[in-house]
């Protein structure tokens, strides 16, 4: 999976991800990626319960993509199985007056994980340099600036224990149109749609210069961007799976041992 991560320093030219490529998992089928990555979400349940019971790290795992990117059905295909103790998805919507009337971070931050658990941001402070600078909500030199703070708070969380993955889900504007489009017929999925992301589709190129300058700025060692091809749901989900797996099998977590108390004891 190390093709899709954003080498610190690089740019980014998203016209140069092939939102279709499939080919890091050469040979696999979309009939195959099921038992895979059935596999994947075993191994990741495994060892969500070491990192809960160890309580030592925290994982934070952020989506980005554009509308219809498949942010929630890659949490739902990537997270179903795992523990729901110690596991919370946070979605970031528009922000409310009373956020407005704080630091952008404000509100982000009295979410990340504490130890032992893992977050899902679907959406984060991405969005304060990037929906934010597309629709103009505020001028230039004030998500300019936020860029050193975006930094200097990743730092702060790595620094204290988060693993921090950072998952752009590329796809390309005719899968956008068509996703759109099938929200439109579908009566389950119409309540999704608004007018502002056709507002939004129109700003495309925009929004792509926007993610590739923040994704381009923002990818560092310790917390870096993968830019995952998306066109393809099974491979999209699969992907994602095995980046966290890796991830949190790098950590090594083990179940503590027994309560020095306890070791002698052989029956209740
Ligand atoms: P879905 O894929 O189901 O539509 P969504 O993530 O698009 O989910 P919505 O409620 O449709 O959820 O949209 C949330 C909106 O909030 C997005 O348009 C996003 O750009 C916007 N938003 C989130 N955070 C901010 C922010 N800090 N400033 C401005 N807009 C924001
Ligand atoms: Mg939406």
């Amino acid at each position: 999976m190390k093709p899709f991560l954003v080498t610190p320093g690089s740019k980014v030219d998203l016209s140069k991800w092939d939102a279709d490529d499939t080919s890091a998992l050469a040979g696999v089928t979309k009939e195959g990626s099921v038992a895979m990555l059935e596999t994947v979400r075993g191994r990741l349940k495994n060892l969500q319960a070491m990192l809960l019971a160890q309580r030592k790290r925290k994982i934070l795992v952020l989506f980005q993509a554009m509308d219809a990117g498949g942010k929630d059905g890659t949490v739902r295909n990537v997270f179903s199985g795992l523990d729901p103790h110690g596991l919370s998805v946070v979605s970031f919507k528009a922000p409310t007056p009373a956020e407005l009337e704080h630091d952008f971070l404000w509100r982000v931050h009295a979410h990340v994980p504490g130890r032992g658990e893992i977050t899902i941001f679907n959406r984060s402070h991405y969005e304060d340099v990037v929906a934010v600078r597309v629709r103009k909500l505020a001028p230039k030199e004030v998500w300019e600036r936020r860029f050193d703070h975006i930094a200097a708070f990743e730092r702060l969380l790595v620094d204290e224990g988060t693993v921090l993955l950072k998952f752009f889900l590329h796809i390309d504007q005719a899968e956008q149109k068509a996703r759109l489009e099938g929200r439109l017929r579908d009566p389950t999925k119409r309540w999704k749609l608004l007018p502002s992301d056709l507002a939004d589709r129109s700003r495309w190129d925009e929004f792509t210069r926007a993610y590739e300058d923040a994704i381009s700025r923002t990818s560092t060692s310790h917390a870096p961007w993968f830019v995952i091809p998306a066109n393809k749901k099974w491979f999209r989900n699969l992907a994602v799976a095995m980046i966290l797996r890796d991830a949190l099998a790098d950590l090594d977590p083990e179940f503590p041992p027994i309560h020095p108390d306890l070791v002698n004891i052989q029956s209740v």
